[in-house]
């Protein structure tokens, strides 16, 4: 259950507040403003699961069910489950259901491709073999079986490129709640929690449109089919905002915040509210400050690691004010002023990158003799250095990645960690917070480069370039040892015919 703890100002339905999530006892707790880890194909880029155990930050693992659908039926709904009633999801995963939370969404939230139109009957998702058709009842089968902690209801948002008219975002608010009725009406109250995606677009009266229709009583044959729910919104357990489709309908001149709270407005405030794919820490802040947000996603900060950035933040800011230059969010460790950085990603962190420890003796598999334990490795280790990192990553070694991954997600952990607390702490007030907010957003150089205001303006920027000129040089490289190769065996091959030819010389 989503309880509030406290809240900075009680008379706004849109103040900053903290709360724990819990789904019943034995579940791991989640305290929130937090976060939730993304996956593909339900694995966290990067980590194997022994590193995901090692990651206290993840708690939460969100799966984009669409990545599975190359396969009909999809793999994970052949699993055969196990001791009952377990959830399979979380067998598939090899995720003990005790330590972790799961939730599922048809698409990925931070995928905005142009896709082919929804209809009446049928949702477009994209899969590793193009598109598919998803039915509203297969979404009910797919959540049905696999008994996710949470589930996303299926939700018609366009993803053909604006601006849409007014026909389509009423047929878009009629679909998505029609088909949120259809899953609640087949899903048993044992069955996972249910979060809706917020429909609507850019439009202020269409989001507020779709609330009240939750809210609305249900009448007729649609009541018995809910029953004994009243309205739409009895079944809903939070509310969800994907951020990426706001963007792409969003006028140059609206704020995603107005449309965030046009939606919340007529709705109870004591349900958690969930946005997928925010652009870093400065975009949470003001989601937070404004609109009361209780989780994110931590694509931002997965994707960090993917392009070699190690984070390197914190909440409250803890650097002496007055300075002229903007500081960094992290390392972009391709640079080269870090090939003699002796140093570790992040004083006092404690992800496993800059705390590691070895597995005990007695918990590695050995395969032979020449693997027994090394009495010199027992025990914690000194902390990667940038140095290494930025030589891993130059090398192009996938640990690079995983050291990253692991560290950025237990600094976000540990932002929100600060935040939690400067809301929650006594005498927390509103001014408090904002002011704290205005003091990060003034310390730290916001990336905004994914909404190309400032494609080349700062770390994550340069990191992007770096990466793909690593990429591209990788490419280079084997492709010209590998013409190198075929040179020198077309030079062996000419010489030969030269010297045959040369000799046929002689017996003439
Ligand atoms: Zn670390």
């Amino acid at each position: 259950m989503f309880s509030l703890t406290s809240t900075i100002d009680s008379s706004s339905i849109f103040s900053p507040r903290t709360a724990e999530l819990l789904l019943r006892t034995g579940k791991p707790k989640i305290s929130t403003p937090g976060i939730l880890t993304c996956t593909s194909r339900g694995i966290v880029p990067h980590l194997s699961n022994d590193n995901v155990k090692r990651t206290r930050a993840i708690r939460w693992v969100h799966v984009s069910f669409e990545s599975f659908l190359e396969h009909s039926p999809p793999i994970p709904t052949l699993l055969q489950p196990q001791h009952g009633d377990k959830p399979r999801l979380n067998s598939f995963l090899g995720l003990d259901e005790n330590d972790y939370l799961l939730s599922m969404s048809l698409r990925d939230p931070s995928d905005g491709r142009e896709m082919p139109a929804n209809t009446n009957t049928y949702v477009t998702a994209n899969c590793i073999r193009g598109v598919r058709r998803v039915t509203p009842h297969d979404w009910q089968e797919y959540v049905r079986s696999l008994k996710p902690d949470i589930a996303f209801s299926l939700s018609d948002i366009p993803f053909t490129p604006p601006s849409y008219s007014q026909k389509r975002i009423t047929k878009s608010i009629e679909r998505s709640a029609l088909w949120l009725q259809g899953l609640l009406g087949a899903l048993s109250a044992s069955s996972p929690m249910l979060f809706v995606q917020m429909a609507g677009g850019a439009s202020i009266p269409a989001r507020k449109a779709f609330s009240d229709s939750l809210l609305e009583v249900v009448h007729g044959k649609d009541a018995d089919a809910i029953h004994p729910m009243k309205s739409l919104d009895e079944g809903v357990a939070g509310y969800v905002f994907d951020l990426v489709p706001l963007r792409l309908a969003l006028a140059p001149d609206e704020s995603i915040c107005t449309l965030l709270q046009a939606s919340l407005r007529p709705l109870p405030r004591t349900k958690p509210r969930l946005v997928t794919s925010a652009c870093g820490p400065h975009e949470m802040l003001r989601l937070i400050r404004d609109v009361g947000v209780d989780l994110f996603d931590t694509q931002w900060a997965q994707r960090a690691a993917d392009v070699g950035v190690a984070l390197d933040f914190g909440f409250p800011v803890a650097i002496a004010g007055g300075q002229q230059q903007l500081h960094d969010l992290g390392y972009n460790l391709y640079d080269d002023k870090y090939r003699r950085d002796f140093t570790s990603l992040g004083i006092g962190c404690t992800c496993p990158s800059c705390s590691p420890y070895s597995i005990p003796a007695d918990e590695i598999i050995r395969h032979s003799s020449i693997d027994a334990p090394s009495t010199t490795l027992a025990g914690a280790h000194q902390p990667y250095t940038k140095a290494y990192l930025h030589h891993l990553l130059h090398t192009h070694e996938m640990s690079a990645h995983t050291l990253l991954v692991m560290h950025n997600m237990t600094v976000m952990e540990r932002f929100f960690e600060g935040v939690r607390d400067v809301i929650g702490g006594a005498g927390g007030s509103k001014d408090d917070f904002v002011m704290h907010v205005s003091k990060f957003i003034e310390t730290y150089a916001e990336d905004d480069s994914e909404s190309n205001s400032n494609p080349e303006g700062n770390v994550l920027a340069a990191a992007r370039k770096a990466w793909r000129e690593v990429e591209l040089l990788r490419g280079k490289g084997r492709l010209s040892r590998e013409a190198e190769k075929t040179n020198q065996a077309n030079e062996m091959l000419v010489k030969e015919m030269d010297e045959k030819g040369a000799e046929g010389g002689v017996l003439d």
